[in-house]
């Protein structure tokens, strides 16, 4: 009898369902995984609500995944059944002008595992989008952030920080904590704002040197008073909104970066005074998705301990909850949600 797996099945925007399937046949070159953990991404929740217009349906949702490796194709040299691995869910085409001009977070004929994302007992993956895990003391449910960390990672490292340097992290939801966490390691010290205390509290636990509810302070003050009128070298605005980038841009330093990591839905514009970039010589940039280099840098800030993800779990829900799952992000219950596919209890 053919074996079996649980899918957490879209037919269209706002209808989840679990339904059963034959568990996938293993290409040449493909990697089964057995899904471990897999994270809730405002991605997918946007997607899921039916915000993002070039999302197709019907799909299965989820690519911040974790699994152990349980089939290999015949061409598959690097995997060996039992290993701990992340699948990256984007497979780039490795020959477009963005691919070889190390953009390949940008690739021109992407392909998407539409039917085969991580809301499900299994992924098939193709062992170059496959990364392992090589510490036994990695935990699956920390390594699960792997593509979450891989963004922020190419986010950070457009910054081009200086150790000492101070960047302002604007949000620290999930994805704002592990800025934070990675531009400490490029040794800047962090301010922290949010207008969530308990969002502020954990920024602090994860080593932000200041915390401020801009709700509460004024924050051209705050800023210039921690750094004596000079302003912040770098920031990243984690939430999406043009407002707070028009309220973050006038807060840097002469040379200072400012990163838009979010994607901003519906449109908007932003409106700047373009003397304060000229005089300041302010870069502006943003970031989107990662490339396999940003993928196994991220694997290996998880596994080395120097960026903790694991904290950032406030709830692990089973599969079968993944409705509730995208409700709770929506509502921004918590911080991180995460589905324990077939992870340890
Ligand atoms: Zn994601
Ligand atoms: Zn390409």
């Amino acid at each position: 009898m053919d074996k079996m797996m649980r899918v957490m099945w879209c037919e269209r925007p706002n209808q989840v369902e679990i339904r059963y399937q034959k568990v996938y046949e293993v290409g040449d070159d493909d990697v089964l995984i057995k899904v471990a953990y897999t994270g809730v991404c405002p991605w997918d929740v946007r997607a899921f609500y039916g915000l993002k217009s070039s999302v197709a349906f019907p799909r299965v949702l989820g690519h911040e995944t974790s699994g152990i490796v349980v089939e290999v194709g015949k061409n598959v040299t690097h995997f060996k059944v039992g290993q701990r691995v992340v699948p990256d869910f984007i497979v780039k085409c490795g020959v477009c002008k963005a691919c070889r001009t190390g953009r390949s977070n940008r690739c021109l004929n992407p392909t998407f595992m539409q039917f085969g994302g991580g809301y499900a007992d299994y992924v098939r993956i193709p062992q170059q989008n496959v990364y392992q895990i090589t510490r036994p003391e990695t935990s699956m449910r920390a390594a699960a952030f792997t593509e979450p960390l891989s963004c922020v990672l190419r986010g950070q490292e457009g910054l081009h920080l200086y150790p000492g340097e101070v960047e302002l992290v604007v949000g620290v939801g999930p994805i704002g904590l592990m800025h934070l966490q990675v531009a400490r390691t490029f040794g800047a010290r962090v301010i922290a704002s949010d207008p969530n205390p308990q969002r502020l509290e954990k920024a602090r636990e994860l080593g932000a040197e200041w915390v401020i509810n801009p709700d509460q302070e004024d924050m051209a003050d705050f800023v210039k008073k921690v750094t004596d009128g000079w302003g912040v070298d770098a920031a990243v605005v984690t939430v999406a909104s043009a407002r707070v980038i028009e309220g973050t841009v006038p807060l840097l330093a002469p040379g200072g970066r400012l990163n838009i990591f979010a994607g901003i839905y519906p449109k908007d514009e932003l409106k700047l005074d373009p003397n304060l970039i000229h005089y300041n010589e302010l870069v502006i940039t943003g970031s989107a998705d990662s490339t396999p280099q940003n993928y196994q840098r991220a694997l290996a800030l998880i596994e080395s301990g120097q960026v903790n993800t694991e904290t950032l779990i406030s709830h692990l829900l089973p599969l079968e909850k993944l409705a509730q799952a995208f409700d709770m992000v929506k509502s921004q219950a918590g911080l991180k949600i995460m589905m324990n596919v077939n992870g340890e209890v």
